[in-house]
């Protein structure tokens, strides 16, 4: 029944991230655009946040909203942009799918997408086929524009073979909704529970969702997409890597390090990206002591060759 069919299948698609009646590669050929119906989900997170004029604030919601913040924004810049993007460093299986579960949680769609998108970003850095550069497409489109795009929806594989190699990973990445889902339903039944239990805090579930769940989670998605957009604008170029790629120091307390974006343009495989000490990088701390702890190991770090390779006076390492 195609009318059904037609009628179901964004439903569908919300669930099943890889689901495409037409076939992906109908999907990835569409016209580069924006799409109002792609743009639904960035409008609910974004009026979502006008829940707190019901709900209010108490302590115990913001601190749960700045936690979830920095911890979801190690799980965006650690795990799925250090980890599985660049495969900084190595963990075990277990750890992997945990660390992807967890990712998820950070409601920018799966680590299999994430790291097809982002492999494609250095392959094209500030090309025309790239399709978050600031200098190509505009502030606007680099940092939320193509993401309602439908032709830059679809998973490629073919770019992330080492990791679809492993069907748990390309199960969470299908079922992304999954992350968000737990969130939801974990922000909600805390809230419940502080009501119930420690009713001198002053919470409700729906003010720890509106708090943890909308605000927090908008908050993450433009700091996280600062790093398409102004870190290919402003800031300094310790490297020439032929792109538009910049370092700042206040994107990288943002997002705790990857503010350092023309280090890591220059030298992708490390998963350090603050390259001297002074430039602090809080996601490369905490991977060396998970390193420490023995859940993660061969921890990539800077060549020296790396330093001297500086167009700027300051080859010196650490
Ligand atoms: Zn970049
Ligand atoms: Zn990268």
């Amino acid at each position: 029944m195609p009318v059904l069919k037609k009628l179901f299948a964004p439903f569908i698609h919300a669930i099943d991230s890889d689901y495409f009646p037409a076939g992906a590669e109908k999907v990835q050929g569409m016209p580069e655009r924006f799409e109002l119906s792609r743009a639904i989900p960035f409008i609910i997170l974004h009026l979502g946040c006008l829940g707190v004029i019901w709900t209010g604030w108490s302590w115990a919601a913001v601190i749960t909203a700045v936690v979830l913040y920095f911890t979801r924004m190690f799980a965006v810049t650690a795990i799925y942009h250090r980890y599985f993007c660049h495969r900084a460093y190595h963990t075990s299986r277990i750890t992997q799918f945990l660390f992807a579960l967890f990712g998820l949680t950070a409601v920018q769609r799966g680590p299999l997408w994430w790291a097809s998108v982002h492999r494609h970003h250095h392959r094209h850095s500030d090309d025309e086929h790239d399709v978050h550069s600031p200098g190509m497409k505009g502030f606007l489109w680099s940092h939320i524009g193509w993401l309602t795009s439908s032709r830059n929806f679809p998973t490629d594989y073919d770019r992330v073979k080492d990791l679809a190699k492993y069907p748990e990973l390309v199960f969470l990445n299908r079922f992304d909704l999954i992350g968000p889902a737990l969130l939801f339903a974990g922000l909600y039944g805390f809230g419940a529970a502080l009501e119930a239990f420690a009713p001198g805090l002053g919470t409700s579930p729906w003010q720890m969702v509106i708090w943890g769940f909308f605000i927090s989670t908008t908050v993450l998605f433009h700091a996280t997409c600062t790093i398409n957009s102004l870190t290919h604008c402003f800031g300094k170029k310790r490297f020439d890597t032929g792109d538009d790629s910049r370092n700042s120091l206040l994107l990288a307390l943002l997002t705790l390090g990857e503010g350092w974006h023309n280090n890591h343009h220059h030298f992708q495989a490390s998963a350090r990206q603050g390259f001297y000490w002074w430039e602090i990088d809080i996601s490369y701390y905490v991977i060396r002591t998970l390193g420490a702890l023995g859940l993660v190991w061969n921890i990539k770090g800077v060549p020296a060759r790396v330093y001297s390779e500086s167009v700027v006076n300051e080859s010196a390492p650490q």
